[in-house]
């Protein structure tokens, strides 16, 4: 048995738990309990705060989390990152009055800075050698400056529309983040059953982002067609009862899609089908 600690409610709470059902390990979410248990593995899930989960995995009380890097980085815990997740994108950035010039980091020094990520930022400060005041305030960071708390913020940012919005612009970006899969110290038991775990999350994350082609091609043109589609190890090419014609078969990255649709259609193919990929396992 192997516990993972998760977000309870919050915005990496579904995509962590719709990882591990596209994984095949089933939790009951609807009766989110403190602890609970997955149908069909070895595995339990504890919900908890974020804040709480690098601390938690560090410590033994769960043997896995699922956490945003800017967690692990904050709290400094002692955990290994066995996987980053693709999911949770955002970035700690300062940022200041969008009236004021930005001249380089000296601009902070002596500022006021509110933030709820002090650590990531005193690391920060004292490598570009600046002297400011941290302000730690846990909720509401961007509003800071207008209501006198502060000259400057430093929060994560995603898209940035709530900088805009608040008056502020982004002029540093200290820490990129994403969810990542964390881990403690682990007996040989529980490595195998991360293992496991692990071979499943990587078909799944191996996916996203491919679509699986299929086309009609005359029989002459397989060989320039298997140059614009090199799958994993090269397209499955099966006669068809119709003399001349093929049918090629391949694996594609979704934004190279249409450039590969209109060679190939340059190139006589008919009939193009492109379907989703649920895993892949290399
Ligand atoms: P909790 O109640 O669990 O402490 P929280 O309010 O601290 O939740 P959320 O806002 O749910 O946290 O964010 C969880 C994580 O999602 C962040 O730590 C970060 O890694 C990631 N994230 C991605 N995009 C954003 C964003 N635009 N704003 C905030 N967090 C984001
Ligand atoms: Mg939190």
């Amino acid at each position: 048995m192997i516990r993972i600690a998760i977000q309870s409610k919050g915005r990496l709470s579904e995509e962590s738990l719709a990882l591990m059902s596209e994984a095949g390990i089933r939790i009951d979410a609807i009766k989110r309990k403190f602890l609970a248990r997955a149908a069909d593995f070895p595995l339990e899930v504890l919900y908890l705060r974020d804040d709480d989960i690098p601390g938690v995995v560090a410590g033994g009380s769960a043997d896995l989390g699922i956490v945003g890097y800017n967690e692990v980085a904050e709290t400094g815990a002692d955990v290994r990152i066995v996987r980053r997740l693709g999911f949770g994108a955002c970035r700690l950035s300062l940022a200041i009055p969008k009236e004021q010039e930005y001249t380089g980091p000296a601009f902070f020094e002596g500022k006021r800075i509110a933030t709820s990520y002090p650590n990531v930022l005193s690391g920060w400060l004292r490598a570009n050698g600046v002297n400011a005041q941290i302000q730690k305030i846990m909720g509401s960071v961007e509003i800071a400056p207008a209501a006198g708390l502060s000259d400057a913020i430093f929060d994560i940012v995603s898209s940035g529309g709530t900088l805009v919005s608040n008056g502020l612009k982004e002029v540093e970006t200290v820490l990129e983040s994403e969810a990542v899969l964390v881990a403690g110290t682990l007996d040989a038991d529980k490595q195998a059953i991360l293992d496991k775990m692990l071979f499943r999350f990587d078909a799944v994350m191996e996916s996203g982002g491919k679509k699986y082609i299929l086309m009609n091609i005359p029989t002459d043109k397989v060989q320039e067609a298997v140059k614009i589609l090199p799958a994993m190890r090269s397209p499955t090419v099966m006669p068809l009862a119709a003399e001349g014609w093929c049918s090629l078969h391949s694996v594609v990255l979704e934004r190279e899609l249409w450039d590969k649709i209109e060679r190939l259609k340059a190139l006589g193919a008919e009939g193009i089908l492109v379907l989703h990929l649920d895993k892949v396992i290399d």
